[in-house]
This record gives C-alpha cells, sequence and structure tokens, in this order.
C-alpha cells in the first residue's frame, strides 16, 4: 500500500542561484520567478543541468532553443550549445530524454503524456 505524498512545498526562493540576489518588493519578486522559471541548459561539473538566471546573470552571446513541437515549451541553450544543432548533440539529447522528452518529433514530457504515449516506467 502506498502512502499519501506530501504535497511538494515550493521553495521560499525567488533567489537567483547566480548572484544570490533577494527581490526587494513584491514586484521584483514576482518578475525574478518569472526569469528564474526559463532554464538554461549549461554545463555544470562535466554535466548538463537545467539552470533558471536572473537578467543579470543570464548567459552572455548567442543562444538556442529546444521547443517541444506542440507546446513551444522548451529550455534555451547558450554557450557552446548554442552554436550546434542541438537535437544532433548527444548531451542535449541525454537531458531530454532523462526529462520524459522524445526527441523525434521534440515533444515535451507533458504533451507525450497528454498524448497518452506509453514512456519507460
Ligand atoms: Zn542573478
Ligand atoms: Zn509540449
Amino acid at each position: 500500500m502506498s502512502m499519501p505524498q506530501p504535497g511538494r512545498r515550493t521553495s521560499s526562493g525567488g533567489v537567483c542561484p547566480g548572484c544570490g540576489q533577494r527581490p526587494d518588493s513584491a514586484e521584483t519578486a514576482a518578475r525574478l520567478r518569472a526569469e528564474l522559471a526559463v532554464r538554461w541548459l549549461v554545463h555544470e561539473a562535466g554535466a548538463l543541468v537545467a539552470r533558471g538566471f536572473c537578467h543579470r546573470c543570464v548567459p552572455p552571446g548567442p543562444y538556442g532553443e529546444v521547443v517541444c513541437g506542440f507546446c513551444g515549451d522548451g529550455p534555451l541553450l547558450a554557450g557552446a550549445l548554442a552554436d550546434a544543432d542541438p537535437i544532433a548533440d548527444p548531451a542535449v539529447i541525454g537531458w531530454l530524454t532523462s526529462q520524459g522528452w522524445e526527441v523525434d518529433p521534440v515533444t515535451c514530457s507533458s504533451c507525450r503524456r497528454a498524448f497518452g504515449w506509453a514512456g519507460p516506467p
């Protein structure tokens, strides 16, 4: 039998992991939350991870993106990742599949669930 899962608390967050900036008003807190909700795929300690940044910490330079063909959602890619076709990059493909994405065609995990596609357990 299974115990009910305790609801996952939303992090008290609203703090940028890049600069540690804390909002000083409800308005800046809302803006920072929106900024941090945008996910960037970055190389960190040899692995690809998704991070949110405030407008001061977003990676510089050109960027690319992976976009779900159905809902248009998806992470942004910075640095070296921006230059290549993301769907041709094994690291990006590895991250996407680990998040439950389908790569051909590019479909996010929520859309896959919406379509009732059976995934690996
Ligand atoms: Zn920041
Ligand atoms: Zn989608």
